[in-house]
């Protein structure tokens, strides 16, 4: 990657700084990959704003709040390395392959995205360039850098969505390799402390487990998406409590995998 494109995506590892800023060498870390394709509501000033308002940009149409922060605490208690992307997903949607016609979208829950609507073959290719390429290969080389690494995305989801109350707490998404979400199903138990639901409120049909099988089905890597409610998320205590929940039913299964 050259440099201009780096500032993208970010690569944390087990003390939660980017690499290359005291952090240590992926060679020391445990092989296990966090993913925040919705870490940021960054959009490059010559957008514009993508003709919407702050508070629309604040709002989870443009990110997942409180997935980076929590995916960070996940990293420190986990050893594990995170690959985050630095720009909204209005821009490009990480977790959306090029051809995707959602990748660079042109409404979000009923919301449409003046800047991107009129965007030209040519544009595309250039945000494709920009945006995607360097997360995708930020990642591949943190996968191929570790020895059969455990995936694992990390998203939140708006707990209110086109008007309808959602109970579900956290979603356990998987494509066609359940191994890992049956394991932390199960390590999880029959009382969990939250509303656990698996393929909710996602379903692979919604194209949400892009970069499972892009970056982990195809190398066989077990893997798993969880989709936090971002109500959950939303105060630094949460993020600690939700993050220590969800790293020690990631260390339990892990155990039954190995
Ligand atoms: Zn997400």
């Amino acid at each position: 990657m050259n440099a201009s494109a780096e500032q993208w995506v970010k690569v944390f590892n087990g003390e939660s700084k980017p690499t290359g800023e005291g952090g240590r060498n992926s060679n020391n870390m445990r092989p296990i990959v966090l993913v925040c394709e919705h870490a940021s509501n960054f959009v490059p000033p010559n957008f514009n704003g993508l003709g919407l308002s702050e508070k629309q940009l604040q709002s989870h149409i443009a990110w997942d709040p409180g997935a980076l922060d929590t995916a960070k605490l996940m990293v420190s208690k986990l050893d594990a390395t995170l690959v985050a992307s630095q720009v909204s997903r209005l821009i490009y949607d990480c977790n959306r392959p090029p051809h995707s016609s959602t990748a660079i979208p042109l409404s979000s829950e009923q919301q449409s995205i003046p800047g991107n609507s009129s965007i030209t073959p040519a544009e595309k290719e250039q945000r494709v360039e920009t945006y995607y390429r360097p997360f995708e290969t930020a990642l591949t080389q943190c996968i191929d850098s570790l020895v059969s690494p455990l995936v694992v995305t990390i998203h939140s989801f708006t707990p209110v969505y086109l008007g309808k109350k959602r109970d579900v707490e956290i979603g356990v998404l998987y494509d066609t390799d359940q191994r890992f979400a049956d394991a932390f199903m199960r390590q999880a138990g029959d009382q969990p402390r939250f509303n656990i639901q698996r393929n909710q409120p996602y379903a692979p049909t919604d194209g949400v487990t892009h970069t499972l099988k892009h970056h982990a089905l195809s190398r066989g890597l077990l893997n798993v998406m969880l989709e936090i409610r971002n109500d959950l998320i939303s105060t630094l205590e949460q993020q600690q409590k939700m993050a220590a929940y969800l790293a020690n039913l990631i260390d339990l299964s892990l155990l039954e995998n190995t």
